[in-house]
Protein backbone atom coordinates (compact mmCIF):
# COMPACT_ATOMS: atom_id res chain seq x y z
CA UNK A 1 0.00 0.00 0.00
CA UNK A 2 1.60 3.50 -0.88
CA UNK A 3 -0.27 7.10 0.00
CA UNK A 4 1.17 10.08 -2.25
CA UNK A 5 0.41 13.10 -0.60
CA UNK A 6 -0.44 15.94 -3.66
CA UNK A 7 -1.76 18.40 -1.05
CA UNK A 8 -2.37 18.48 2.57
CA UNK A 9 -3.05 21.89 3.81
CA UNK A 10 -6.66 23.62 4.13
CA UNK A 11 -8.68 26.63 2.29
CA UNK A 12 -6.37 28.24 -0.48
CA UNK A 13 -3.61 26.68 -2.80
CA UNK A 14 -0.34 29.11 -2.37
CA UNK A 15 2.66 29.27 -4.05
CA UNK A 16 4.47 25.89 -2.14
CA UNK A 17 1.63 24.60 -0.51
CA UNK A 18 -1.40 22.69 -2.27
CA UNK A 19 -5.32 21.92 -0.51
CA UNK A 20 -6.40 18.36 -0.46
CA UNK A 21 -5.77 15.68 -2.79
CA UNK A 22 -3.92 12.18 -1.84
CA UNK A 23 -3.84 9.05 -4.50
CA UNK A 24 -3.76 5.65 -2.68
CA UNK A 25 -2.04 2.83 -4.08
CA UNK A 26 -3.63 -0.63 -2.79
CA UNK A 27 -3.91 -3.70 -4.43
CA UNK A 28 -3.29 -2.83 -8.09
CA UNK A 29 -5.99 0.18 -7.62
CA UNK A 30 -4.92 4.00 -7.89
CA UNK A 31 -7.51 5.61 -6.30
CA UNK A 32 -7.56 9.64 -5.98
CA UNK A 33 -8.89 10.79 -2.41
CA UNK A 34 -10.34 14.77 -3.01
CA UNK A 35 -8.73 16.32 -5.55
CA UNK A 36 -8.14 20.49 -4.73
CA UNK A 37 -7.54 22.91 -7.11
CA UNK A 38 -4.03 22.19 -9.26
CA UNK A 39 -4.70 18.53 -8.49
CA UNK A 40 -3.38 17.81 -12.12
CA UNK A 41 0.13 19.04 -11.39
CA UNK A 42 0.61 17.50 -8.77
CA UNK A 43 -0.21 14.41 -10.57
CA UNK A 44 2.49 15.18 -12.94
CA UNK A 45 5.13 16.00 -10.79
CA UNK A 46 4.50 13.07 -8.88
CA UNK A 47 4.94 11.31 -12.51
CA UNK A 48 1.51 9.19 -11.62
CA UNK A 49 -0.11 7.59 -14.91
CA UNK A 50 -3.97 9.68 -15.38
CA UNK A 51 -5.46 6.59 -17.14
CA UNK A 52 -4.23 4.22 -14.28
CA UNK A 53 -6.76 6.79 -12.51
CA UNK A 54 -10.37 4.84 -12.56
CA UNK A 55 -11.49 5.72 -9.43
CA UNK A 56 -11.82 9.04 -7.23
CA UNK A 57 -13.51 9.82 -4.02
CA UNK A 58 -14.61 13.18 -3.06
CA UNK A 59 -15.11 14.16 0.62
CA UNK A 60 -17.09 17.05 0.09
CA UNK A 61 -18.15 20.09 -1.34
CA UNK A 62 -15.98 22.64 -0.52
CA UNK A 63 -13.66 24.37 -3.29
CA UNK A 64 -10.70 23.07 -1.62
CA UNK A 65 -11.21 19.48 -2.19
CA UNK A 66 -12.80 18.94 -5.48
CA UNK A 67 -12.05 22.47 -7.06
CA UNK A 68 -9.50 19.85 -9.54
CA UNK A 69 -12.16 17.93 -10.57
CA UNK A 70 -13.88 19.49 -13.79
CA UNK A 71 -10.36 20.99 -14.97
CA UNK A 72 -9.19 17.15 -14.48
CA UNK A 73 -11.76 15.42 -15.97
CA UNK A 74 -11.38 17.82 -19.12
CA UNK A 75 -7.84 17.07 -19.24
CA UNK A 76 -9.12 13.29 -19.77
CA UNK A 77 -11.00 14.18 -22.48
CA UNK A 78 -8.20 16.23 -24.14
CA UNK A 79 -5.74 13.11 -23.65
CA UNK A 80 -8.36 10.76 -25.55
CA UNK A 81 -9.36 8.71 -22.38
CA UNK A 82 -11.63 5.37 -22.88
CA UNK A 83 -11.39 4.18 -19.68
CA UNK A 84 -14.63 4.99 -17.73
CA UNK A 85 -14.14 7.33 -14.70
CA UNK A 86 -16.07 6.52 -11.55
CA UNK A 87 -16.62 9.63 -9.44
CA UNK A 88 -17.81 9.23 -5.66
CA UNK A 89 -18.77 12.19 -3.69
CA UNK A 90 -21.81 14.37 -1.73
CA UNK A 91 -25.33 14.89 -3.80
CA UNK A 92 -24.86 17.24 -6.03
CA UNK A 93 -21.74 16.37 -7.68
CA UNK A 94 -22.88 15.35 -10.79
CA UNK A 95 -24.77 18.64 -11.24
CA UNK A 96 -21.99 20.56 -10.63
CA UNK A 97 -19.64 19.11 -12.78
CA UNK A 98 -22.16 18.04 -15.64
CA UNK A 99 -23.33 22.10 -15.63
CA UNK A 100 -19.74 23.46 -16.26
CA UNK A 101 -19.40 21.10 -19.14
CA UNK A 102 -22.79 21.90 -20.63
CA UNK A 103 -22.25 25.52 -21.14
CA UNK A 104 -19.18 25.12 -22.40
CA UNK A 105 -20.64 22.39 -24.73
CA UNK A 106 -17.70 19.68 -24.07
CA UNK A 107 -18.54 16.62 -22.97
CA UNK A 108 -16.61 13.11 -22.40
CA UNK A 109 -15.50 10.76 -24.96
CA UNK A 110 -15.54 8.50 -22.21
CA UNK A 111 -17.89 7.18 -19.89
CA UNK A 112 -18.34 9.53 -16.76
CA UNK A 113 -20.08 7.24 -13.93
CA UNK A 114 -20.79 9.38 -10.41
CA UNK A 115 -22.02 7.51 -7.31
CA UNK A 116 -23.83 10.13 -5.48
CA UNK A 117 -23.73 9.51 -1.60
CA UNK A 118 -26.80 11.12 1.13
CA UNK A 119 -26.48 8.33 3.70
CA UNK A 120 -25.68 9.47 7.15
CA UNK A 121 -24.46 5.27 7.65
CA UNK A 122 -21.17 4.31 6.68
CA UNK A 123 -21.91 2.46 3.70
CA UNK A 124 -19.71 -0.25 0.88
CA UNK A 125 -19.64 2.02 -1.98
CA UNK A 126 -16.87 -0.09 -3.64
CA UNK A 127 -15.74 -3.85 -3.89
CA UNK A 128 -13.88 -5.99 -6.21
CA UNK A 129 -12.00 -8.94 -5.84
CA UNK A 130 -8.67 -7.61 -3.55
CA UNK A 131 -10.28 -4.31 -2.36
CA UNK A 132 -13.42 -2.95 -0.32
CA UNK A 133 -14.14 0.73 0.02
CA UNK A 134 -16.75 2.10 2.67
CA UNK A 135 -17.86 5.71 3.69
CA UNK A 136 -17.02 7.25 6.76
CA UNK A 137 -19.41 9.51 7.89
CA UNK A 138 -17.84 12.58 9.23
CA UNK A 139 -19.41 15.93 11.06
CA UNK A 140 -18.88 19.36 9.48
CA UNK A 141 -20.46 21.90 8.29
CA UNK A 142 -21.62 20.17 4.85
CA UNK A 143 -22.49 16.74 4.03
CA UNK A 144 -18.80 14.99 4.15
CA UNK A 145 -17.62 11.27 4.10
CA UNK A 146 -14.23 10.26 4.68
CA UNK A 147 -13.30 6.98 3.00
CA UNK A 148 -11.78 3.28 4.22
CA UNK A 149 -10.09 1.21 2.04
CA UNK A 150 -9.45 -2.13 3.06
CA UNK A 151 -7.25 -5.17 1.28
CA UNK A 152 -9.15 -8.45 1.30
CA UNK A 153 -7.02 -11.40 2.66
CA UNK A 154 -4.89 -12.29 -0.23
CA UNK A 155 -4.26 -16.30 -1.35
CA UNK A 156 -1.15 -18.27 0.16
CA UNK A 157 2.02 -18.66 -1.35
CA UNK A 158 3.01 -21.30 -3.23
CA UNK A 159 6.93 -22.85 -2.55
CA UNK A 160 7.04 -23.90 -5.46
CA UNK A 161 10.42 -26.30 -4.50
CA UNK A 162 7.83 -28.02 -2.00
CA UNK A 163 5.19 -28.69 -4.65
CA UNK A 164 7.40 -30.23 -6.67
CA UNK A 165 8.96 -32.19 -4.39
CA UNK A 166 4.97 -33.65 -2.97
CA UNK A 167 4.34 -34.34 -6.64
CA UNK A 168 1.23 -32.48 -6.69
CA UNK A 169 -0.12 -31.81 -10.24
CA UNK A 170 -0.76 -28.28 -11.55
CA UNK A 171 -3.72 -28.13 -11.38
CA UNK A 172 -4.33 -27.91 -7.80
CA UNK A 173 -1.92 -25.27 -7.35
CA UNK A 174 -4.58 -22.56 -6.72
CA UNK A 175 -6.17 -25.06 -4.75
CA UNK A 176 -3.70 -25.02 -1.98
CA UNK A 177 -3.44 -21.30 -2.85
CA UNK A 178 -6.70 -21.35 -1.47
CA UNK A 179 -6.11 -22.51 1.82
CA UNK A 180 -7.50 -26.70 0.71
CA UNK A 181 -5.38 -29.87 1.42
CA UNK A 182 -5.01 -31.37 -2.04
CA UNK A 183 -4.20 -35.33 -3.09
CA UNK A 184 -0.86 -36.00 -5.08
CA UNK A 185 0.26 -37.80 -8.06
CA UNK A 186 0.52 -40.92 -5.32
CA UNK A 187 -3.00 -40.52 -3.76
CA UNK A 188 -1.68 -38.76 -0.41
CA UNK A 189 -3.18 -36.30 0.75
CA UNK A 190 -1.06 -33.15 1.83
CA UNK A 191 -1.36 -30.40 3.66
CA UNK A 192 -1.61 -27.13 1.87
CA UNK A 193 0.11 -25.71 5.05
CA UNK A 194 3.19 -27.76 3.94
CA UNK A 195 3.57 -26.76 0.79
CA UNK A 196 2.35 -22.93 1.02
CA UNK A 197 3.16 -20.02 3.13
CA UNK A 198 0.35 -17.67 4.93
CA UNK A 199 -0.33 -14.30 2.79
CA UNK A 200 0.75 -10.68 3.78
CA UNK A 201 -1.86 -9.33 6.13
CA UNK A 202 -4.21 -7.56 4.76
CA UNK A 203 -3.76 -3.56 5.38
CA UNK A 204 -6.15 -0.94 5.38
CA UNK A 205 -6.50 2.88 4.97
CA UNK A 206 -9.07 5.29 6.39
CA UNK A 207 -8.76 8.98 5.02
CA UNK A 208 -11.05 11.52 7.86
CA UNK A 209 -11.15 14.74 6.52
CA UNK A 210 -13.02 17.32 7.04
CA UNK A 211 -14.64 16.56 10.63
CA UNK A 212 -15.21 18.22 13.85
CA UNK A 213 -14.16 15.41 16.71
CA UNK A 214 -16.60 12.88 15.90
CA UNK A 215 -15.93 9.87 18.21
CA UNK A 216 -18.43 7.62 16.49
CA UNK A 217 -16.30 7.06 13.53
CA UNK A 218 -14.39 4.94 16.07
CA UNK A 219 -16.32 1.76 15.40
CA UNK A 220 -15.91 2.24 11.68
CA UNK A 221 -12.08 2.14 11.53
CA UNK A 222 -11.24 -0.23 14.53
CA UNK A 223 -8.02 -1.46 14.37
CA UNK A 224 -7.00 0.43 10.95
CA UNK A 225 -3.70 0.30 10.31
CA UNK A 226 -2.88 3.83 8.54
CA UNK A 227 -5.36 6.57 10.10
CA UNK A 228 -5.27 10.37 7.72
CA UNK A 229 -7.08 12.57 10.65
CA UNK A 230 -7.17 16.67 9.59
CA UNK A 231 -5.44 18.59 12.23
CA UNK A 232 -6.25 22.33 11.71
CA UNK A 233 -5.51 23.66 14.60
CA UNK A 234 -2.96 23.62 17.39
CA UNK A 235 -4.29 23.70 21.01
CA UNK A 236 -3.77 27.57 21.11
CA UNK A 237 -6.66 27.71 18.61
CA UNK A 238 -8.90 24.66 20.04
CA UNK A 239 -11.93 27.27 20.72
CA UNK A 240 -11.95 27.88 16.38
CA UNK A 241 -12.19 23.67 16.14
CA UNK A 242 -15.67 23.20 17.06
CA UNK A 243 -16.85 26.01 15.61
CA UNK A 244 -15.66 25.87 12.02
CA UNK A 245 -16.08 21.76 12.53
CA UNK A 246 -12.94 21.00 12.21
CA UNK A 247 -9.99 19.44 14.88
CA UNK A 248 -7.02 19.51 16.97
CA UNK A 249 -3.70 18.01 16.44
CA UNK A 250 -4.71 16.32 20.09
CA UNK A 251 -8.03 15.46 18.90
CA UNK A 252 -6.84 13.46 15.88
CA UNK A 253 -4.74 11.68 18.40
CA UNK A 254 -7.41 10.90 20.88
CA UNK A 255 -9.42 9.33 18.00
CA UNK A 256 -6.12 7.34 16.52
CA UNK A 257 -5.85 5.93 19.85
CA UNK A 258 -9.22 5.36 21.11
CA UNK A 259 -9.45 3.16 17.32
CA UNK A 260 -6.19 1.35 17.73
CA UNK A 261 -4.76 2.83 14.61
CA UNK A 262 -1.73 1.31 13.58
CA UNK A 263 -0.27 4.98 12.97
CA UNK A 264 -1.82 8.37 12.60
CA UNK A 265 -1.00 10.89 9.51
CA UNK A 266 -2.00 14.74 10.34
CA UNK A 267 -2.52 16.88 7.41
CA UNK A 268 -5.21 19.90 6.36
CA UNK A 269 -3.00 22.30 8.18
CA UNK A 270 -4.48 26.02 8.87
CA UNK A 271 -2.02 28.20 6.78
CA UNK A 272 -1.98 30.00 9.43
CA UNK A 273 0.86 28.03 10.67
CA UNK A 274 4.62 28.93 9.61
CA UNK A 275 5.80 25.58 11.20
CA UNK A 276 4.49 22.19 11.36
CA UNK A 277 6.16 20.54 14.21
CA UNK A 278 4.62 21.63 16.46
CA UNK A 279 1.17 19.26 15.12
CA UNK A 280 3.65 16.10 16.03
CA UNK A 281 4.45 17.30 19.06
CA UNK A 282 1.49 17.96 20.26
CA UNK A 283 -0.41 15.06 19.13
CA UNK A 284 1.93 12.87 20.76
CA UNK A 285 1.30 13.42 24.13
CA UNK A 286 -2.02 11.24 23.15
CA UNK A 287 -0.94 8.67 20.66
CA UNK A 288 2.85 8.17 19.57
CA UNK A 289 2.88 6.96 15.88
CA UNK A 290 2.45 9.89 14.29
CA UNK A 291 4.16 11.29 11.04
CA UNK A 292 3.46 14.56 9.38
CA UNK A 293 2.24 14.82 5.57
CA UNK A 294 3.20 17.20 3.27
CA UNK A 295 2.57 17.88 -0.02
CA UNK A 296 5.23 15.69 -2.36
CA UNK A 297 5.63 13.16 0.85
CA UNK A 298 5.04 9.54 0.00
CA UNK A 299 4.24 6.76 2.48
CA UNK A 300 4.50 3.18 1.72
CA UNK A 301 3.23 0.64 4.17
CA UNK A 302 3.93 -1.71 5.90
CA UNK A 303 7.36 0.79 5.77
CA UNK A 304 10.47 -0.75 4.56
ZN1 LIG B 1 -14.37 21.64 4.41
Amino acid sequence: MKLSILGCYSATPRALTNTTSQVLEINNHMFLIDCGEGTQVQLRKHKIKFNRIKHVFISHLHGDHFFGLVGLISTFRLLTREADLHVYGPKGIKEIVTLQMKLADSWTNYKLIFHELSSNESQLVFEDDSVEVYTIPLDHRVYTNGYLFKEKPGERKLDVNAVEQANINVAYYRKLKQGFDVVNEDGVLIDHEKVTSPPEPPMSYAFCSDTAYKEDIVTIIKNVDVLYHESTFLEKHAKLAPKTKHSTAKQAATIAKKANAGMLLLGHYSTRYDSLEAFKVEAQEIFKPVALCDDGKTFEFPSK
